[in-house]
């Protein structure tokens, strides 16, 4: 028997109609990203696995466990990219974008890939809209404002119920102390912990503040936070962020568990969390990072930025269904005779130039049959066009909802289609 493929293991296909909720999100970060005066970055889908190794950290999961990595032909170690911040550094640096004036602000939108336990919301490839300021500015109005940005995007996407998460994870002055206190604190509730968290007390004790065991949650919420070890400069700098949300009307919580387990991450770090999602609730992370340019090898440049979940984005909207409307079919057209045929190819792509979607049958099909395929296909309008057509020069549009029909001449059918497709591109 032959090998029926199918799709890998943590990989999907986004067939229609999902594809146009994809699109549509898509679409809207686009425009909403544009008017924060960002602009995109298209990025390699591999590197060195060195890059990741270095930006994202050796001992973490991602590197260490879930990186595909093969060895290319010349027996260099390359690797599908497990996120794109890392890449968009580099591109950064190899392009001298730093000396280029003002703030350098970009987005991505595109796959990722990482070897974790398929389940609902995590897939091996997945899909991630970000962006990212670089430069030489760490100034809170700009952490406000991104995270502002990608609340506008979420809001015009149709999300209405989100949480926004804030932390501060201080600097390099302040947070080795509080790590000490930390690891001090957790050694004490070693037997307690499970074994991951007990290796972490040695390799990284933030992280364990980032565990989701149930038995451990007690223990960690009792930790010292990091929040009553700050610096000036790092207080100062969270209370201004907080302030320049509150101007901005932006609702958030504070969670002072949420934290980046690697050292170029600095102050600000946040979360957006949707509900209906089970385990896999965080549709977005981000956070400052300043020095990861000079780990890798570029100058010394301050960096904010966020990764957004478009998979779990989508699930959160749950519109699959609703959204048919939107994306659906402006025209299909029916015609009856050769000469029919003619005027239906032609009027088809004018109406398409105008950007009305239109579909055109290729051999000819009796009118109830394909009034039929019409209904099947969710178009909105229906053109006949017949013998009665032709002789009159005029086109016959349906109203498939409604089931009423007026013969009209091809600009006054032109003007009615062309005003019904605004509409429906306005709604969104
Ligand atoms: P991270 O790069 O790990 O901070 O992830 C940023 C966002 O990407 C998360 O908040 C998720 O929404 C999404 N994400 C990360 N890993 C996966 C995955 N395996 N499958 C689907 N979405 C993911």
């Amino acid at each position: 028997m032959t090998h029926r493929f199918q799709a890998v293991k943590g990989t999907r296909d986004i067939l229609p109609p999902e594809s146009a909720l994809w699109n549509r999100v898509e679409q809207t970060a686009r425009r909403v990203f544009a008017t924060y005066n960002f602009q995109e970055i298209r990025l390699p889908l591999f590197e060195e696995t060195e890059l990741f190794a270095r930006s994202v950290g050796a001992d973490t999961d991602i590197v260490s466990k879930e990186m595909y990595s093969f060895e290319d032909r010349d027996a260099r170690s390359l690797s599908l990219r497990p996120e794109a911040t890392a890449s968009v550094v580099r591109a950064y640096i190899q392009h001298g974008l730093h000396t280029r004036p003002g703030l350098t602000k970009l987005y991505y939108i595109g796959p990722m890939f990482r070897r974790e336990r398929p389940q609902k919301g995590r897939y091996r490839q997945f899909y991630q809209v970000g962006a990212e300021v670089l430069g030489s500015s760490d100034h809170p109005a700009l952490d406000a404002e991104i995270i502002e940005m990608l609340l506008v995007f979420l809001d015009r996407c149709g999300l209405r119920e989100y949480t926004l998460y804030v932390n501060s994870i201080g600097c390099s002055d302040c947070r080795p102390k509080y790590i000490e206190r930390l690891r001090g604190e957790l050694q004490k509730v070693k037997d307690q912990l499970g074994a991951d968290s007990r290796r972490r007390i040695e390799t990284n004790p933030l992280r364990v503040l980032d565990s989701k065991l149930p038995e451990e949650q007690p223990i960690i919420e009792k930790l010292p936070s990091i929040l009553d070890h700050l610096c000036d400069a790092c207080r100062d700098h969270f209370q201004k962020f907080q302030q320049e949300l509150k101007d901005r009307s932006l609702a958030y919580e504070i969670n002072k568990r949420l934290v980046r387990g690697l050292d170029y991450y600095i102050r600000t770090t946040f979360e957006v969390t949707a509900p209906g999602l089970g385990a896999q609730n965080a549709i977005c992370g981000g956070g400052r990072y300043d020095g990861l340019a000079e780990l890798l090898g570029g100058p010394p440049t301050k960096g904010m930025g966020f990764a957004l979940g478009t998979d779990r984005l989508l699930l959160a909207l749950r519109q699959v269904e609703e959204s048919g409307g939107k994306d659906q079919l402006d025209v299909f057209m029916v015609w009856l005779g050769a000469s029919a045929l003619r005027a239906a190819r032609m009027l088809a792509r004018r109406l398409r130039e105008q950007g009305i979607s239109t579909e055109l049958l290729y051999e000819e099909t009796k009118l109830k049959k394909a009034l039929g395929l019409a209904d099947k296909s969710s178009a909105r309008y229906a053109v006949l066009i017949g013998e009665d057509e032709l002789a009159q020069n005029k086109f016959t549009l349906r109203d498939m909802r409604s089931g009423q029909q007026r013969a009209m001449s091809e600009s006054a059918l032109l003007r009615e289609l062309a005003a019904s497709a605004g509409a429906s591109a306005a709604e969104e």
